[in-house]
């Protein structure tokens, strides 16, 4: 169990911080009647890509971009409010004695969400346009709520998304298998010099490794390089919290073989096809919607987000998967765990 160290707790606080500044963001819009600032959402990066609209989101998304090639992932470890989302969800299951089921979740169910959203969507915005997208600039919109619906799919995305997919895949489920834009991060992540770094007495227990969210060989790297050079580190010092010899700290490295958590194997095509399956579904479902006369009210309530359905196809092509192989545990850590890591 990891223990609260000032980095973890600078990281808690962060967190917290942001709900603060979204809320008061929110409350000034729908009650101070402040209008400057819209959604500051992630996913508002692709209307940028869809029909070029520069809004609050994509430079917020523009920013933490910039600074990966110094700072490495560290916005989605610290200030990503989704990433915290899923932090406090896993927390709360800890509260409740609910552990982890640590169900396989395949990395290349990203891909598949990447070619969804930017190939599949975009370039049929594009088609829909007749042309490639002049940007324009417009802060304001849409609005702070936009992209959550009511507050049925408000309480459905919450639920799926951080809590379900924490408690089914282990933590930061939904970065290490959906986030596009960890996706992308991953070129900076490359020139990033701030690292974890190997600091101190090694004893080999392997807790960094089971503290890792993003389910990373910490100790493996940091024993071959002396720092970790992981590809998806989002620089969230949790191995720095489980680490009982104080051996990691932050601190600025080069160079180190970049690696992918390693590809564990059962229900990747399982999980795939499920995830395939809920993209289908949103399609049918918001092509029935935006033709009236096929669907009833009831779609109006469902959330319109892919990564939505996209999860909850994953959740049951592993499930199916599981239930037809017996349900065999599967390795969670990639080096060495076979128990469920910390949330
Ligand atoms: S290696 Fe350490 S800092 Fe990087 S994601 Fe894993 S726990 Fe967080
Ligand atoms: S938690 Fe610390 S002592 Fe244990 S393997 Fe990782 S770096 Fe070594």
């Amino acid at each position: 169990m990891e223990q609260r160290t000032p980095v973890g707790r600078a990281r808690v606080a962060a967190q917290l911080a942001l709900y603060v500044a979204l809320a008061a963001h929110v409350g000034a819009w729908y009650l101070g009647g402040r209008r400057e600032v819209g959604t500051v959402s992630a996913a508002s990066v692709f209307y940028l890509l869809q029909v070029g609209l520069v809004n609050a989101g994509a430079l917020l998304v523009g920013a933490a971009l910039l600074t990966t090639p110094l700072l490495g992932n560290a916005f989605c470890g610290w200030a990503c409010h989704f990433g915290a989302l899923q932090d406090f969800a896993g927390w709360a299951l800890r509260k409740v004695g609910l552990r982890p089921l640590g169900w396989h979740v395949p990395a290349r169910i990203r891909a598949l969400l990447f070619a969804k959203l930017f190939v599949l969507n975009t370039v049929a915005a594009w088609f829909a346009l007749g042309k490639l997208p002049r940007l324009f600039v417009n802060c304001g919109a849409p609005e702070p709520l936009f992209a959550l619906g009511t507050w049925l799919t408000v309480a459905l995305d919450v639920g799926v998304l951080a809590i379900l997919s924490v408690w089914l895949f282990g933590p930061r489920a939904f970065c290490r298998a959906a986030c596009p834009v960890i996706l992308v991060a991953r070129l900076g992540n490359l020139a990033a010099p701030l690292r974890m770094k190997l600091r101190g007495n090694c004893i080999d227990c392997g807790a960094c490794d089971r503290a890792c969210p993003m389910g990373n060989p910490v100790s493996r790297m940091l024993k071959e390089g002396g720092s970790v050079a992981a590809l998806d580190c989002v620089r969230c010092g949790r191995c720095l919290d489980a680490c009982p010899t104080g051996a990691i700290g932050f601190g600025t490295a080069r160079g180190g073989s970049f690696a992918a958590p390693a590809p564990r194997r059962g229900g990747a095509w399982a999980a795939l096809a499920g995830g395939a399956l809920g993209i289908v579904l949103h399609e049918l479902l918001f092509r029935m919607r935006s033709d009236g006369s096929l669907a009833g009210a009831w779609v109006a309530h469902l959330p319109n987000w892919e990564l939505f359905y996209a999860f909850l196809g994953l959740a049951l092509g592993v499930a199916i998967h599981r239930l037809l192989r017996g349900g065999k545990p599967c390795t969670l850590s990639p080096s060495r765990s076979r128990s469920p890591r910390a949330v």
